[in-house]
């Protein structure tokens, strides 16, 4: 008699695990969140728009990498520099 509850237990954590793994697929198809956990984005410092890392383009200036969602806004950040800096 126990035994028929341990296999009706098994089943059940069995079938949990097994909810589990296969849930997490929705979240795909929704909108890439501003943390960007499964996407890493970025702020664009010119305009303020997220980018994510593939579509965005990357300047690096004064050693660091920043992320901009065209050219125009990395030449739009590159004159700013120009004009603070001496
Ligand atoms: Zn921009």
């Amino acid at each position: 008699m126990t035994r028929l509850l341990i296999w009706g237990l098994l089943i059940y954590i069995g079938y949990r695990i097994i909810s589990s793994l296969t849930r997490p697929k929705k979240s795909v198809t929704g909108q890439t969140r501003e943390r960007g956990e499964a996407t890493t984005t970025h702020r664009d410092p010119v305009c303020g728009v997220y980018v994510s890392e593939e579509d965005a383009v990357i300047g690096r200036l004064e050693g660091q990498r920043h992320f901009f969602c065209s050219h125009a806004c990395l030449e739009k950040f590159r004159e700013q520099l120009d004009h603070t800096s001496p």
